[in-house]
């Protein structure tokens, strides 16, 4: 069971090892590159910077991002998410409680109301929303200044976004999963920060089940930390690392429980496919949104499993990673 208190304190680790500036950031190159000369032409103009979306899976750096974007922009940061704005009412508060130059960072955008995008539309073009007071015939609508401000959408993917939304944004960047080099920095500034001993061969292992995800990377060096705390080890080796993993459910390729459920009901229920992305979701017990946003772009770029016309098919890859013996007229 897990102790009162450790979830805090899980939350206050990942927070403390976010990196506060666009060059401790690790990797994804060419969205630090445009994302910075955005800022540093924002900077040079004395106005707000541009409208930013992040796209990506989960974990990859979103957040992170919007932190340093209001650090580098010197401004401050307002965080909610689409969820959170259920009416369009709910938006407004926000928005008319806005200072000039702010950032407003809006999680898992994709899933706000219907009434609230459309208000956000217009904040985003003319820093103005229109209130509608009363109802029905009676009803009138109050034009309300907005001071500038910038908004930074994150979504786990920009094809889930309606059109006129994606097209306010001045600016792009999709978050790519990262390599193992450079997940290795990722947890080589994180040891320093958490004052953990560990070998080149440690920390290569721990960044090969880390799943191309920085999130996972912190995640399993504090479990590793955990155990060279209850081992007694000054230094940890990959041996040690492998065994602390060993114990949770990353395997050696960094697929998680979600990841092998996947491949796994592809191999068995549906003879390695094509089977419809719903009924896979419905097999694996989840909604298809996870299926499609979490677990799929990783089996995709690992050559695990692929996209068709008519479904999704298991890869050789897929066979042999779970053991198991493909039907000789099975796809690839
Ligand atoms: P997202 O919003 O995309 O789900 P976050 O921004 O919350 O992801 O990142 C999750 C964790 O991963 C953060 O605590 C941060 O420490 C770490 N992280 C993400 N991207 C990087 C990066 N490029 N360099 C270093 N650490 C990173």
């Amino acid at each position: 069971m897990v102790a009162p208190g450790a979830e805090a304190e899980e939350r206050e680790l990942e927070a403390a090892l976010r990196p506060r500036t666009l060059d401790d950031f690790v990797g994804q190159h060419r969205v630090r590159e445009q994302l910075s000369l955005v800022l540093e032409a924002a900077r040079l103009r004395g106005k707000t910077a541009d409208h930013v979306l992040l796209s990506g899976p989960p974990g990859l750096g979103k957040t992170t991002l919007s932190m340093i974007i209001a650090a580098e922009m010197n401004a401050p940061l307002r965080i909610s998410s689409g969820p959170a704005i259920q009416h369009a009412g709910d938006l407004a508060a926000i928005l008319s409680s806005l200072t000039e130059g702010e950032v407003l960072f809006l999680d898992e955008i994709h899933r706000m109301s219907r009434p609230a995008e459309e208000m956000l539309y217009m904040a985003m073009e003319d820093f103005r929303v229109d209130i509608v007071v009363g109802k029905g015939a009676g009803a009138t609508s109050i034009p309300l200044e907005i001071p500038p401000f910038t908004l930074v959408g994150a979504t786990t993917r920009a094809g889930l976004l309606p059109g006129p939304l994606r097209d306010r944004f001045g600016f792009t960047g999709h978050l790519e999963f990262y390599s193992s080099a450079e997940l290795e920095l990722v947890l080589r500034r994180s040891a320093l920060l958490l004052d953990l001993a560990l070998n080149s061969a440690a920390f290569a292992e721990i960044a090969t089940r880390s799943r191309g995800t920085p999130r996972i990377a912190n995640r399993l060096l504090r479990r590793v930390r955990d155990w060279a705390l209850v081992k007694g080890l000054d230094q940890v080796d990959a041996r040690a690392a492998s065994a602390a993993l060993d114990m949770y459910e990353v395997d050696a390729r960094g697929l998680d429980r979600l990841d092998r459920g996947v491949l796994q009901a592809l191999c068995t229920k549906f003879g390695g496919g094509p089977v419809g992305l719903s009924t896979l979701a419905i097999a694996v017990g989840e909604e298809v949104e996870t299926v499609e946003t979490v677990a799929e772009p990783y089996l995709v770029r690992e050559g695990l499993l692929g996209r068709t016309p008519r479904g999704r098919i298991a890869m050789p890859a897929a066979w042999e990673h779970l053991g198991l013996q493909p039907p000789p007229e099975a796809p690839g």
